[in-house]
């Protein structure tokens, strides 16, 4: 196994110095890199360009049955790096105190990496699956999967038949002292919008009745005041039923959270913890302030412009006229982006959930294995809402400042990290060969 690891970090290395940022993306160096590692292991593959330079791959292992085919799938595109707040090169791919560095490392290039090991690997032993095993390579994720998983569906039919798709979202992480499982069965949607409003402009010295910034500023007060309720919707339910189960102190004591919930002590304990905010409501987050340019001018417009996450069983129209009704009628209500997809969660009664369970017991013994909410949108969404089961899952114990690197400055995944993941998907995409 020692020879596989070593290629595996070599492969990452090569894969992270592919600049992929996306914008713009220009995601083709890095797809025919991946082209040449499997052909190197004797797999034919096919590039799809949805437009110059953004292209995506798909190589299949032919099964024993047609259709329904399991899909493991990654992006290949990274969010823009910003090279002074790093202390190494973006796109370095160097090691550093067992770590490997780079844009992507874990947002997710490793996955891909791991994915891509453990498809070969099939090949490899000679294993032939129950149903076609694909291997998906997209761009375009991290600014909404046009070119990427939105493509490919309307290139590759076959791709919309899938039984099983897997990708990212969920790790083996640490809440409250025990590790456990996440595995995202859905994510929380999109809505972002900005608020505008117009008024007189003029010298700050002789202000107007009618200031448009002081109109945003009054709709966005009400806005952000409002506390949207906590809801233990049936996911977060098994979830923090896994984790809080038995729990004391702290201010209360959890039975199961729907009771829980109603104490203050939890409320409270929950609603100072983003990570457990963030999976009980909608969050609405005012992020960019535009008004005027300077300060003895009164600006005739203004906008705030506001980042909203809400839970996957909330209805978007209902939860835009809750923010038209809030803002009030001296301002105007824009929406960015959102209502597009309402993809249900996939649930987590099933084959492919026993299935990573099982693979879960055989590396970490008997922890939780729980099914969560990603708090980010994912290109799962897009097989969600075609009612294929779809979870996101990389078997890797993450701490939580690790994770947050993601986005951030510093991204990494350590050796020992890119080892578990490597073992774990190997272990996984058998079994998945093993599932009719
Ligand atoms: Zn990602």
């Amino acid at each position: 196994m020692m020879k596989e690891y070593d290629y595996a970090i070599e492969l990452l290395r090569q894969f992270l110095r592919i600049d992929t940022s996306n914008p713009p993306g220009d995601e083709e160096e890095a797809i025919l890199f991946l082209e040449g590692v499997l052909k190197e292991a004797g797999i034919h593959s096919e590039i799809y360009l949805a437009a110059p330079k953004r292209a995506n791959l798909l190589a299949r292992i032919k099964g024993k049955k047609e259709g329904k085919p399991v899909v493991l799938l990654s992006h290949v595109d990274v969010v823009v790096a910003h090279e002074e707040e790093w202390d190494v090169d973006p796109f370095g791919g160097e090691i550093k105190d067992g770590f490997i560095y780079g844009r992507g490392a874990i947002d997710m290039k490793g996955q891909t990496i791991c994915q891509l090991c453990a498809f070969i690997n099939l090949k490899k032993e000679g294993i032939t699956p129950e149903r076609d095993i694909i291997f998906l390579a997209t761009c375009d994720e991290e600014v909404g999967g046009k070119n990427g998983v939105a493509y490919m569906l309307n290139e590759v039919p076959a791709l919309r038949d899938a039984s099983f798709v897997i990708s990212e979202g969920g790790f083996f992480v640490e809440d409250e002292g025990v590790l456990n499982a996440q595995v995202s069965v859905a994510e929380k949607k999109l809505a972002q919008f900005y608020i505008k409003a117009s008024g007189t402009g003029g010298h700050g010295s002789a202000p107007s009745k009618n200031i448009a910034s002081e109109k945003v500023i009054r709709a966005a007060h009400s806005i952000i005041s409002y506390e949207w309720p906590f809801k233990a919707t049936s996911v977060v339910n098994a979830y923090m039923n896994g984790i809080f189960k038995g729990m004391k102190g702290k201010g209360f004591t959890f039975t199961n959270l729907k009771e829980t919930l109603k104490k203050e002590g939890f409320r409270q304990y929950v609603g100072n913890n983003p990570m457990y905010n963030a999976l009980l409501r909608n969050t609405v987050t005012p992020t960019i302030l535009k008004g005027g340019e300077k300060v003895n001018v009164i600006p005739t417009e203004a906008h705030i412009y506001f980042d909203a996450r809400l839970l996957p069983t909330e209805n978007y129209d209902s939860f835009m006229r809750t923010i038209r009704r809030l803002a009030g009628k001296e301002v105007e209500v824009v929406p960015i982006s959102g209502g597009s997809s309402e993809p249900a969660p996939s649930g987590y009664n099933t084959r492919y959930f026993k299935g990573i369970s099982q693979v879960v017991r055989g590396i970490q013994g008997p922890i939780p294995v729980l099914p969560f909410i990603t708090r980010g949108a994912t290109d799962l969404r897009y097989f969600r809402e075609l009612g294929v089961t779809a979870y996101g899952f990389f078997p890797i114990t993450l701490p939580k400042d690790e994770y947050l690197r993601m986005h951030g400055a510093n991204e990494r995944i350590s050796i020992d990290n890119l080892r578990e993941g490597l073992e774990g998907t190997t272990e996984l995409v058998k079994l998945l060969s093993t599932l009719v």
